[in-house]
Parts: C-alpha cells; sequence; structure tokens
C-alpha cells in the first residue's frame, strides 16, 4: 500500500534514490540522507501507515527486531558506545515525514548529537496519572 505524495513510499518504489542497508519482506533500512551521525538509518515499513497510529500491530511487532538487528550491525561497525532508536509521531513530537519510520542512530561520548529534554520533577500524583491513562487503555 503506497500513498501518492509519500516521500518514503515514493523511495520504497524505487522513484526516489536512497541507500539501502537492509530489507525484507515488510520493511527496507535506509540511510538517512541528513544524518545526525555516520551510520544514521531510518526504518521504513513497506506499506504505507502515517504514524504509529495507523501502524498495524503485525509491523509494529516486527520493527523492533529490525531495528535491534541494525543497531547490532551498527555497533559491530563503528564500536559506538551508545544507539538512540528513535521514532516521531505529529510535528509537535518533531516528525517531518509522515510515513512512519524508527531512527537508529550510532552514539559516542561526547558527540554532537542533540536528542533530549528538561527533566521535570516527579510528580506528586503518579497514582492519578497512571490511573488517567489506564483509563484509556
Ligand atoms: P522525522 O523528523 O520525521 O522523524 O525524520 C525524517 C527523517 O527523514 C529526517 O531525519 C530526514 O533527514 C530524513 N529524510 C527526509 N527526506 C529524505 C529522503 O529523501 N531520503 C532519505 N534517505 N532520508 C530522508
Ligand atoms: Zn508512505
Amino acid at each position: 500500500m503506497r500513498e501518492e505524495n509519500c516521500i518514503f513510499c515514493k523511495i520504497l518504489s524505487g522513484d526516489i534514490p536512497s541507500t539501502t542497508v537492509y530489507e525484507d519482506e515488510s520493511f527496507q533500512a535506509i540511510l538517512d540522507v541528513n544524518p545526525a551521525a555516520r551510520g544514521h538509518v531510518i526504518i521504513l515499513p513497506k506499506n504505507h501507515a502515517p504514524d504509529i497510529f495507523g501502524l498495524p500491530d503485525e509491523d509494529a511487532s516486527k520493527i523492533m527486531i529490525v531495528a535491534k538487528k541494525i543497531a547490532s550491525a551498527l555497533k559491530a561497525t563503528y564500536h559506538c558506545d551508545g544507539i538512540n532508536i528513535l521514532q516521531n509521531n505529529g510535528e509537535a513530537a518533531g516528525q517531518t515525514v509522515f510515513h512512519l519510520h524508527v531512527h537508529v542512530i550510532p552514539r559516542f561520548e561526547g558527540d554532537t548529537v542533540d536528542i533530549g529534554w528538561a527533566k521535570g520533577d516527579m510528580p506528586e500524583d503518579p497514582a492519578a496519572i497512571a490511573e488517567e491513562i489506564k483509563a484509556n487503555l
């Protein structure tokens, strides 16, 4: 299933060039064109889903296995100190391409990659927060 105006669907169909590091029946993993670090890979489901909410459970369950495979290869290749595996949903969360993808980014002590947030204080009512979330599970 492809979406007409989706840049990643065009990559998956070969209409836009990319550099593939891994492919199976459900996913293609390519080098990010504006990498945060050497070896920054993005994993694309072959069936278009705009974000996590549209991703079928089967792809959701398999994509982390692919991320693990890529992360292991990056660790073996670059001997990095760490790896970020991340996935953005919605503009507010930094998503810029609305075809779900998982980033796998090699990290080194003292590198300049900027992923993080200012840590807030422990909430006074964690049980209430858990209850409000659980009501929608
Ligand atoms: P997002 O911000 O949506 O989580 O990540 C989108 C990612 O896709 C960015 O890191 C961006 O560099 C990458 N990207 C955008 N367009 C292309 C493209 O045409 N080819 C490749 N390989 N990566 C792309
Ligand atoms: Zn798409």
